[in-house]
């Protein structure tokens, strides 16, 4: 008898395209902000001093310092660039505030 191919096929060079532009339509949603502060700040963590590139950058986080979500100038003032580490770190001791002004990350 012949082994039938799996039904299974992987992904077309369009599917493919058609998911990463999925994805890259849903972050560039409300986190522009992340791109401008990375700019601004480069690709490190504030706290650690860990420095990130372009296949490990998804661990580098941007940090709002007053907890407010939707402050967010221009200049960076409000922005922090921490890994996931230090960002799961400043939130846990901060919890109290975190839970008085709104957590800026949604878990
Ligand atoms: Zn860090
Ligand atoms: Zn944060």
């Amino acid at each position: 008898m012949l082994k039938r191919p799996r039904a299974v096929k992987p992904l077309s060079q369009e599917e493919a395209d058609e998911l990463v532009r999925k994805l890259r339509a849903e972050r560039s949603g409300g986190e522009n902000y992340r791109e401008r502060s990375l700019k601004l700040h480069g690709w490190i963590c504030a706290k650690c001093g860990r420095e990130f590139e372009a296949h490990n950058l998804h661990l580098l986080s941007v940090h709002h310092k007053d907890g407010n979500h939707n402050n967010n100038p221009a200049d960076g003032s409000n922005w922090e660039n921490l890994c996931i580490y230090c960002h799961d770190d400043e939130h846990s001791r901060s919890l109290l505030g975190d839970y008085l002004q709104g957590d800026d990350r949604k878990r």
